[in-house]
C-alpha cells in the first residue's frame, strides 16, 4: 500500500518525472520489492528529530505542550553541536528528555557502519539511515579533494583556514539512480529509493564529526556527485542544503551540485535565493547530441540546447562560474576533434565556464575503456587553447571503488 503510495507519488505528481517518461521504463525493471521511493518524511510523523529545521522543530515541541523556542535549541544541538543523543542535550531539562526518548522520539542522525581507506588517503563510508525504509548509503571523503572543485580561483579564500583545505566531501542524493548513463556503475542499480533532506545532510555532518571538522574554521568541499541524480530529488536536496546552510552554517559557495540536465529540476534551481543556491555542475560528457543521447539517453528528452537554455536562467555570483564536466571515454569521447567541439559548443553558449574532465573510472559489466594519459592531456590542452580553463579531476579511490561513478552500494544494510 505505502510503496504504491509513493510510486504514486513520484511517477505521477513529481513535475520531473511526470514529464521524464523515459525514466519511467528504467525504473519499472526494478524488482518491485527495491523500488521504494521515499524515505520517512519531516511530514509522515515520523520520530527522526535530525532532518527537522528550526521552525519543523518548533512545532513538534509545540505540540507536545513545549515552548516554540525549544525547537531553537534543539535546532542548534542537532547541527551546530552535532549532538546524536536526546540525553546529552544539555538545554534540555532532563524530565523533557525522559518524556521525549519515552514517546519513542530520537535525534536519528545517519551513522557510519563501514569504512573503506584507499591508499591515497581517501575514505569511502557506508552511512546508515535509520527510519522505516532503514538502508546504507554511499559517501566518500577526499583530504587532498580531486582537483575538480578547490584552487580554480573561483571560491571566496580565507588565509586563516588551514586545516581541510583541499578536502572534498562527496554526497549521495538517492540510492542507485534511474538516468540510464551507459557508463555509470550507479546506474546499474536503477533507483532504489529517495534520500530524504535528513539523510542526505546527515552524511555531511557525521563525517564532518569522524574527520573533527570544524564549521567556520575548516573550509571543506561539498560535491552532490555520490549516487543518484540530485534534480531528480529536489525538493528533498535543496531541503538538506537548507539546512546545512541556515542551521548548521556551511556556505553554499563551498557546495556544488551536478546534474546529468534534468532541465525542469534546473530551472527550479535558477529562481533559488543566492544565499540557499550551491554553484552548479552539468554533466556534458560528449561533444555533439548524438554521442550524448548514446551515452546518456536521457539527452533525448532534453538535448544540449535545452539544458543550455535553462542553465541561462541561474543568475550567477560575481567570478561564479558553470562547471561542465566530461567525463572521457577513451575511444568514444577523448577524440582531438571533439575537444575543438566541445570548446566551440562552450564558447557558442556565452557562459562563464569551466571543464572538469574526468577519465573514465572502470565498472565491472560497462565495455568502456580508460582514456590514454596522453589524451586526455590533449584534450584538455585544446579547451585551454581555446581559452576555456579545464581541470582534470584526479581518480580518487579506485582501489576501495570511491571514485566517480563507481558507487553502487556493496554491502546491504
Ligand atoms: N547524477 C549526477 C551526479 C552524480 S554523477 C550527474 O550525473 O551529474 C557525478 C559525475 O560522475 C557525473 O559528471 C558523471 O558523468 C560522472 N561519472 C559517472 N560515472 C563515471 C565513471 N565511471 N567514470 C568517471 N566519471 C563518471
Ligand atoms: Fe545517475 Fe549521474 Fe550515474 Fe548518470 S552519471 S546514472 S545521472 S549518477
Amino acid at each position: 500500500m505505502r510503496i504504491e503510495r509513493h510510486r504514486r507519488r513520484f511517477f505521477g505528481k513529481s513535475r520531473e518525472s511526470a514529464k521524464c517518461s523515459i525514466l519511467n521504463p528504467v525504473v519499472s525493471k526494478i524488482p518491485r520489492k527495491l523500488v521504494r521511493i521515499e524515505g520517512n518524511g519531516p511530514d509522515d510523523g515520523n520520530p527522526l528529530l535530525f532532518g527537522l529545521d528550526a521552525e519543523s522543530l518548533a512545532a513538534r515541541m509545540a505540540a507536545v505542550g513545549e515552548p516554540a523556542w525549544r525547537g531553537r535549541q534543539l535546532a542548534e544541538a542537532i547541527y551546530r553541536q552535532r549532538v546524536v543523543e536526546l540525553s546529552e542535550i544539555t538545554t534540555l531539562p532532563k524530565a523533557l528528555q525522559q518524556r521525549l526518548t519515552a514517546e519513542g522520539w530520537q535525534v536519528g542522525r545517519p551513522k557510519i557502519v563501514q569504512v573503506f581507506q584507499s591508499k591515497d588517503g581517501t575514505e569511502r563510508y557506508l552511512v546508515h539511515c535509520e527510519g522505516e525504509y532503514a538502508l546504507t548509503v554511499e559517501t566518500v571523503w577526499m583530504p587532498e579533494g580531486d582537483d575538480g572543485e578547490s584552487g580554480d580561483g573561483t571560491d571566496p579564500s580565507d588565509e586563516s583556514a588551514k586545516r581541510h583545505q583541499q578536502a572534498t566531501l562527496c554526497v549521495s542524493s538517492q540510492v542507485g539512480c534511474a538516468v540510464n548513463c551507459q557508463f555509470c556503475l550507479t546506474a546499474k542499480l536503477g533507483l532504489q529509493r529517495n534520500l530524504t533532506a535528513g539523510e542526505i545532510a546527515g552524511q555531511v555532518l557525521t563525517v564532518f564529526d569522524r574527520q573533527c571538522v570544524e564549521v567556520g574554521r575548516d573550509r571543506v568541499n561539498l560535491v552532490f556527485m555520490g549516487m543518484g541524480e540530485p534534480f531528480l530529488n529536489y525538493d528533498n536536496f535543496m531541503a538538506a542544503v537548507r539546512l546545512l546552510v541556515r542551521e548548521a552554517g556551511l556556505s553554499p559557495q563551498r557546495m556544488t551540485v551536478s546534474t546529468s540536465g534534468i532541465v525542469p529540476g534546473i530551472e527550479r534551481f535558477a529562481v533559488e535565493p543566492p544565499e540557499f543556491r550551491p554553484k552548479l555542475a552539468i554533466s556534458l560528457n560528449a561533444p555533439n547530441d548524438q554521442i550524448r543521447s548514446e551515452i546518456m539517453p536521457i539527452n533525448r528528452k532534453w538535448p544540449i540546447q535545452t539544458v543550455v537554455d535553462a542553465v541561462r536562467l541561474v543568475k550567477l555570483r560575481p567570478r561564479e562560474r558553470i562547471t561542465f564536466e566530461y567525463v572521457l571515454l577513451g575511444g568514444v569521447t577523448d577524440r582531438p576533434e571533439q575537444a575543438a567541439e566541445v570548446a566551440r559548443l562552450i564558447r557558442r553558449t556565452g557562459l562563464p565556464a569551466k571543464v572538469n574532465l574526468i577519465a573514465w573510472n572502470p565498472g565491472s559489466g560497462i565495455a568502456y575503456a580508460t582514456p590514454q594519459p596522453e589524451a586526455v592531456e590533449a584534450f584538455r590542452s585544446t579547451l585551454m587553447a581555446a581559452g576555456i580553463p579545464a581541470y582534470l579531476r584526479k581518480p580518487r579511490g579506485r582501489d576501495i571503488y570511491a571514485a566517480c561513478g563507481q558507487l553502487k552500494r556493496t554491502v546491504e544494510g
